[in-house]
């Protein structure tokens, strides 16, 4: 399917109305407080444009706070470009300082960050608007477990809405997320997931983000006999050692630069 017919899919969608309720009963329809869950990804944005045609709909977004200066910019850009308002609510305490308090960070056998400042406060803003349901952007063509709560409704995966339509979809609204460039998803700059090259990328392109993680994880150092590291996969090396690494790899590079040609060739010679 090329782009256009691709567009032209959405824009069917559009016209035929998708209709989200019809699992549910009409008088429990108009009873019904519906939320879209905002998490400022590809997804969640298509969803919320998908939305936005309904005025029944309100947008929600848990703030971890760790999340990236660009999640905001494109929170706001969403509001203006959809004439939505996203609701932006938090955990009492942010994710950092709750780490600092239990000495603890989420890991992926501990994840308990995605439970305690994504899912939990957006569950305690929506009890007030029960009956309630949450539409949760997760695609039809992603491997993932749908059973987050009964609450919870899955939009694209029930309308066949894939990869391409999203993109698609936020291209059209000039609404494809801006992520740091050495970032390849979005989510807190803290995220046990970024891989080694996005934490050398962060500590060389956002040297206060990543001071502050260095902070956080000197701060919680204890009696523990080995160095606790907020980033497992990078075998318990320091984040300070991880900043120095990411220093001397710019130096390399300085030089590098001069000894090399600015512009490749390309396919014929590749120098
Ligand atoms: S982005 Fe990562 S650190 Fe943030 S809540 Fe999600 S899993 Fe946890």
């Amino acid at each position: 399917m090329n782009e256009f017919s691709e567009l032209d899919f959405i824009n069917k969608m559009y016209e035929e109305d998708i209709d989200f309720d019809r699992h549910f009963d009409e008088t429990l329809v108009n009873k019904m407080n519906w939320f879209v869950s905002v998490s400022g990804g590809l997804d969640s944005t298509a969803l919320a444009i998908i939305c936005s045609r309904d005025k029944k709909w309100k947008y929600i977004f848990a703030d971890t706070g760790d999340e990236f200066p660009q999640v905001h910019e494109h929170l706001d850009k969403m509001e203006s470009v959809l004439a939505i308002n996203i609701i932006r609510v938090k955990n009492e305490q942010t994710l950092g300082e709750y780490e600092l308090e239990k000495k603890f960070f989420p890991s992926p056998r501990a994840r308990f960050c995605t439970r305690m400042f994504k899912i939990e406060p957006i569950e305690r803003y929506l009890e007030q608007f029960k009956p309630f349901k949450l539409a949760i952007g997760i695609r039809a063509d992603e491997d993932r477990k749908s059973n987050i709560a009964d609450y919870a409704i899955y939009p694209l995966m029930e309308h066949g809405i894939g990869k391409c339509d999203v993109v698609t979809l936020c291209q059209e609204k000039g609404l494809i997320p801006q992520y740091p460039w050495y970032m390849s998803r979005g989510g807190c700059y803290s995220c046990f997931f970024k891989s080694k090259n996005e934490l050398l990328g962060l500590a060389k392109y956002e040297p206060e983000l990543f001071d502050k993680l260095i902070e956080r994880e000197n701060a919680v150092q204890d009696k523990r006999k080995k160095h606790y590291a907020m980033f497992e996969h990078l075998h318990r090396r320091p984040l300070g050692t991880v900043k120095k690494i990411a220093e001397e790899q710019e130096q390399i590079e300085m030089f590098e630069e001069g000894g090399r040609y600015a512009a490749e060739c390309g396919v014929f010679c590749r120098k």
